[in-house]
């Protein structure tokens, strides 16, 4: 299975059409591209691992990583709404 050149929207940075083979030409992090469910469900249990860590640090992080996972849970839901009307639009 090969990985497409496909541009996205970062989900990092927000940046428009940003992610080119998988990192982000604006923020320079890198990305799956596309996007999957496994990626969110990856901030989903870094956000409960941090949940542990009970001091200043361990808290910042955790609101950091629930930032994270919001925006990719964003563009997720734009990524699956182009590929449904993409898919679903054949007149
Ligand atoms: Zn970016």
């Amino acid at each position: 299975m090969s990985v497409t050149a496909e541009v996205l929207d970062c989900p990092r940075c927000s940046s428009a059409g940003a992610i080119q083979n998988g990192r982000c030409q604006v923020c320079d992090k890198p990305v799956a591209a596309p996007l999957r469910f496994e990626d969110v469900i990856d901030e989903l249990r870094l956000i409960a691992a941090l949940a542990g860590v009970d001091d200043r640090e361990g808290r910042e992080a955790v609101v950091h990583a629930c930032a994270r996972a919001e925006s990719l849970l964003m563009a997720l839901r734009d990524q699956f709404r182009s590929d449904v009307i993409g898919v679903g639009r054949q007149t």
